[in-house]
């Protein structure tokens, strides 16, 4: 069965564990600049948006990528990346629409979303449930491209 990760921002209280937790489960240590998912908060609205990759079904990272680190798994669908083949050249950084690739200047790295190789330490982290790691349904789906295009609008404003 397929899954993934579906992002509730009505219930993100910006507590910010789940950046912990992801820094902890990649770097073994709580460096929240390390972490592969990173919460944005809008201080006058007073709400927060935890965001990680997003698995974009034309993603712009893959399309980028010369040495095609940056790739999508045949195997689960999913975009992955082979830190063996990657040239540091941060052209995915540039090209993801939502911030969710990014370059870790302390370990020289490409930081992205791995889902913890389907067990992922933010969702299971949550208090609040505001990530939740669910059953890649046709529905599921369909929210989570609904809630992608808003954001994807929302930081184009910013
Ligand atoms: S890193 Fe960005 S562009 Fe690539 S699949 Fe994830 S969200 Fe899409
Ligand atoms: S930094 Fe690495 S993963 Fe990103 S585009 Fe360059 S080679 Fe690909």
């Amino acid at each position: 069965m397929s899954m993934m990760l579906m992002i509730h921002p009505d219930k993100c209280t910006g507590c910010r564990n789940c950046e912990l937790a992801c820094s902890m489960e990649h770097e073994g240590n709580f460096r929240p600049k390390a972490s592969r998912i990173h919460v944005y908060t809008w201080e006058r609205e007073g709400f927060s948006v935890p965001m990680m990759c997003q698995q974009c079904k034309d993603a712009a990272c893959v399309t980028v990528c010369m040495p095609r680190a940056m790739h999508r798994n045949p195997a689960n669908g999913q975009v992955e990346l082979d830190a063996d083949k990657c040239i540091g050249c941060k052209m995915c950084v540039q090209a993801c629409p939502f911030g969710c690739a990014s370059w870790d200047f302390q370990g020289l790295q490409i930081l992205k979303c791995d889902t913890c190789d389907g067990s992922p330490s933010c969702a299971a982290i949550c208090p609040t449930h505001a990530l939740e790691w669910v059953e890649d349904t046709i529905s599921a789906q369909a929210r989570k491209r609904s809630f992608a295009a808003k954001l994807k609008n929302a930081f184009a404003e910013v």
